[in-house]
């Protein structure tokens, strides 16, 4: 291992990923935490990385409690509604009552906000959403990192976390390499902020071949939030709970401002209104949450793999009425040029202008996540005024390991965060790792130069694997004795997609399939010890394969131990096709065995909150 030099670092707060829940916790750390050491390490450059790299259009979560337009109390029901039951009411209230100070900050450090030209107030796409110029939104909440924290690493990707060798459970830190230099990093912390972001390309996507990397959420997040916090033993939740969005075709551009502000509607290719001809069927597999207002996202989605199913597709945007008004047709193109350029690029090669032909729509590839319409990550305490006890252990947004905590995609329980919001947990979470340094919950943690050696000698075996093996080439890339991370990648997204409900299958598995799956993934699991990289971007390329692989695994868990289907659309369990609220109105929870790798789960009660409260205030 001499070839590659180790740094080593020391400090209080380490933020892992600086996405939009990284740069808030690095602010929000120096702001309660003004003499504490404060690092950011991120796997890109923190000016454009995570999945607000190229900007958006829209910030998709803001309450406007200013303007009396939204209550907490109202996202939460929201939230609840969309998640067909199933979200952790406390820390989405925790979060709906901080975002609107996140946004206000974007504000005035110079994000180009759209008005409301009679009222003055941010210009509403829809009930939560404002319209902003978005482009720099990354820089800029990048800038406020960079000027709060010690220090900001870039190109640097963390592969573990340390524990601390003196008392059981509790976080010691993480480790990583510098992607350009080959370096090995060491940083010794009394808590960790695990804010890596969610997870794509664990199951096949459906542009492959010359399409491929093309993603709807960023392709280059890899799972790190769930792989990091599983393989120290941290608790998860909801991660059955995966997404399937409905977007453009091939380009994958958002449908939100059309369907909000433009005001356009979908139809089949006979031009009639699919949604209503699947209500039936529909209310056979969901009662009477088809009924509820407004529709979850996963029955529409239903709606259109069912149509689609049945002969009815390809299914269209109606965009031609509208984009008949000059003003809406800038509107449209302009939300493209803010954060999917491509899209207008996909448009332009198929000679597709949305004045004159209806564009097509199409269901997702799945995906992992915890701040989009969708909630799975890491199961977490929550806030001390608000959370029941099976909720609280103490630090809001701390895993079930001590010290560890997370935010945004990380973070479980509590979907419709979006970009605001997860820039609030960030904050919040950083609040708390500060206080939980302050009440000396940090104090003797001893990380040994052994414990980061043997990491040292994993993370770059993928290396010497390659240059011995090598030698054994047949042709191409074919070798008796090592897998590349693409072949890896690959099998990984068959085994998911074929088995774990993609789009193979029409979302579709049961419980034989999975059991197959998971000794499919177990054998990979086995093979991927023989992973070889020829250089330092496939040595990323094969620590993001693993972690890729890690998330599957608790995915496939959780999605057998949930019998039942809650959200047709996002995915079924043909041995369960219906919603079951006698048994499973509750949420899921698994650990996994750090020694043995078993993952052991359990159900936790769902509590209403917001109307408990309501209803206690009435009587
Ligand atoms: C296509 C698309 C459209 C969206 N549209 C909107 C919208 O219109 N409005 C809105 O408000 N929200 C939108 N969102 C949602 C919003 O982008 C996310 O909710 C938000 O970015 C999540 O924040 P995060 O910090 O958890 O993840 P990210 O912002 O993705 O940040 C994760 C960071 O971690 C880094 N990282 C990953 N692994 C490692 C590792 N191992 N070591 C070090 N660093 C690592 C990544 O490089 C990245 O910088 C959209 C998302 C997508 C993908």
């Amino acid at each position: 291992m001499a070839s590659h030099k180790t740094h080593y670092e020391d400090c209080d707060v380490l933020v892992v990923g600086g996405g939009m829940a990284g740069t808030g916790a690095t602010f929000e750390a120096r702001h309660w935490g003004r003499d504490l050491k404060i690092i950011c390490v991120e796997k890109a450059n923190i000016d454009r990385s995570g999945a607000v790299a190229q900007g958006l259009y829209a910030i998709n979560c803001y309450m406007g409690m200013q303007w009396g337009e939204n209550q907490p109390e109202d996202h939460v029901r929201y939230a609840r509604n969309d998640l067909m039951g199933m979200v952790r009411e406390d820390l989405g209230y925790d979060m709906a009552r901080h975002v609107d100070s996140s946004v206000h900050m974007f504000d005035e450090w110079g994000l180009p906000m759209m008005k409301n030209e009679k009222t003055g107030h941010y210009l509403r796409e829809g009930k939560w959403q404002i319209m902003i110029h978005g482009e720099s939104y990354k820089p800029i909440v990048a800038e406020a990192a960079k000027k709060s924290a010690d220090k900001i690493y870039n190109r640097i990707m963390i592969t573990h976390l340390l524990m601390d060798e003196e008392k059981e459970n509790r976080i010691g830190g993480a480790v990583g390499f510098n992607m350009r230099t080959g370096d090995f990093h060491v940083f010794r912390a009394k808590t960790v902020i695990v804010a890596a972001g969610g997870a794509s390309h664990i199951f096949k996507p459906r542009a492959v071949g010359e399409g491929m990397g093309r993603t709807w959420y960023a392709p280059w997040s890899n799972g790190s939030a769930y792989a990091l916090p599983i393989a120290v033993g941290a608790k998860m939740t909801q991660m059955e709970n995966r997404i399937v969005l409905c977007r453009f075709k091939d380009g994958y551009g958002p449908v939100g401002a059309y369907f909000l502000h433009l005001k356009t509607y979908t139809q089949n290719a006979n031009g009639e209104n699919y949604e209503k001809k699947w209500y039936d069927q529909t209310k056979e597999l969901v009662g009477e949450y088809i009924d509820h207002h407004p529709t979850p996202t996963c029955l529409r989605n239903h709606a259109f793999i069912q149509e689609t199913i049945a002969g009815g597709g390809p299914i269209h945007m109606v965009t031609t009425e509208a984009f008949q008004d000059p003003h809406l047709e800038t509107v449209g193109w302009e939300n493209f040029l803010g954060m999917t350029v491509g899209q207008a690029v996909v448009w332009a090669s198929q000679n597709i202008d949305p004045k004159y032909t209806n564009p097509e729509l199409t269901t997702s590839e799945p995906y992992v996540m915890g701040s989009h319409a969708t909630c799975s990550g890491a199961w977490v305490s929550g806030p001390e005024d608000l959370s029941p006890p099976e909720y609280f252990w103490g630090y809001n947004r701390m895993l079930t390991v001590d010290g560890l905590f997370g935010a945004g995609d990380t973070v479980g329980g509590s979907a419709h965060k979006f970009s605001s919001g997860s820039f609030t947990e960030g904050r919040l979470a950083a609040k708390a790792a500060v206080k939980y340094i302050e009440d000396q919950k940090a104090e003797g943690i001893k990380v040994t130069d052994k414990q980061c050696e043997d990491f040292k000698e994993a993370i770059f075996k993928p290396l010497e694997t390659y240059t011995v093996a090598q030698n054994e080439i047949t042709g191409g890339t074919v070798s008796p004795s090592y897998i590349s991370p693409i072949q890896g990648l690959q099998r990984l997204q068959r085994i998911m997609d074929e088995y774990v409900g993609g789009i193979a299958t029409n979302y579709m598995t049961n419980g034989n399939m999975l059991k197959r799956g998971l000794e499919l993934l177990a054998w990979l699991e086995e093979d991927l010890e023989k992973v070889g990289a020829e250089d330092l971007h496939q040595l990323m390329r094969a620590w993001e394969l693993k972690h890729r692989a890690l998330t599957s695994q608790c995915v496939t868990e959780h999605t057998m131990f949930r019998e039942e289907t809650r959200w047709p659309g996002y995915y079924y369990r043909g041995d369960h096709m219906k919603l079951d609220d006698e048994n499973w109105h509750c949420l899921t929870v698994s650990r996994r065995d750090p020694k043995t790798g078993k993952f052991s789960l359990e159900k936790v009660p769902v509590y209403h909150i917001v109307d408990e409260n309501e209803k206690k205030k009435a009587s």
